[in-house]
């Protein structure tokens, strides 16, 4: 229900919980974080309060310049932290499905999403035909596992295209293991904006979100794909063809 996510050269886990308390009014079932730490991925979830989240990831010491955070509002699978986001994808061997820390050291994705996908049974078909292995039952997942089928080195390139493949509703944050200072935001159907700081960028469902953070604010459109990274960004736009091409959007103070 609601998306935070940005990359900055300080630690920026405490914007993130403070971004997730900010959208607790529009209401959530669960709530999750996940930040490049160490060379890997790790990830907190809970179907507590933002308030429990943010003492669980201080008790585990949980510190990042990137990172994505979500509190959700369940379309698809039980209100569980099995199903909280963010979702991963990665290597997911049996060593993998055999503990949650063997997951987590072999995830490469990590994946928050708003809204509802509406090809989902198809996709995961697809992909399970592929060899993916899924760990819940939202949606969701299956967009992290097809980014990650088509991750070939530049996440931009791959959540353009797997983006294309998705019928409903989405805003999207996601980031991956191997391109530590970048995050990728999408949408289409809901809400997404990007925030922009001093050599910090930030992604979230509300302007909101990031007061005290930046009040430059970009509100994306319809079908935009936006490449977060240290002090630069750059949005494609969907154009009358179909294709996505590089637009510049008005930046607001708000
Ligand atoms: N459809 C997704 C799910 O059920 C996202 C829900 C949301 O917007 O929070 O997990």
């Amino acid at each position: 229900c609601g998306i935070v996510a940005g990359v900055s050269t300080r630690n920026i886990v405490p914007i993130l919980v403070e971004g997730l308390k900010r959208l607790e009014y529009r209401g959530y079932d669960s709530c999750g974080v996940a930040v490049h730490q160490d060379g890997v991925l790790r990830r907190t979830r809970s179907t507590a309060r933002v308030a429990e989240l943010q003492e669980q990831v201080n008790a585990d010491h949980v510190q990042s310049g990137t990172g994505i955070a979500h509190t959700r509002w369940a379309t698809h699978g039980a209100p569980a932290v099995h199903n909280a986001h963010p979702h991963f994808s990665g290597t997911l061997g049996p060593e993998a499905a055999a503990s949650p820390q063997a997951a987590e050291r072999g995830a490469r994705i990590a994946l928050v999403h708003n809204g509802i996908i509406e090809n989902h049974d198809e996709l995961r078909d697809e992909l399970k035909a592929k060899g993916f292995r899924f760990e819940s039952q939202t949606d969701t997942e299956v967009i992290a596992h097809l980014v990650n089928h088509l991750y070939d080195g530049d996440l931009f390139d791959a959540v353009q295209r797997a983006v294309a493949r998705l019928k409903g509703a989405y805003a999207i944050a996601v980031f991956c293991r191997d391109e530590p200072h970048r995050v990728i935001g999408a949408r289409a159907g809901s809400p997404l904006v990007l925030g922009i700081g001093e050599g910090e960028n930030f992604l979230a469902s509300d302007a909101m979100a990031l007061a005290g953070v930046t009040d430059q604010i970009v509100y994306l459109e319809e079908g935009d794909v936006v490449d977060v990274q240290l002090g630069k960004h750059w949005i494609n736009g969907l154009h009358a063809d179909g294709t996505l091409k590089t637009v510049l959007r008005e930046v607001r103070t708000v």
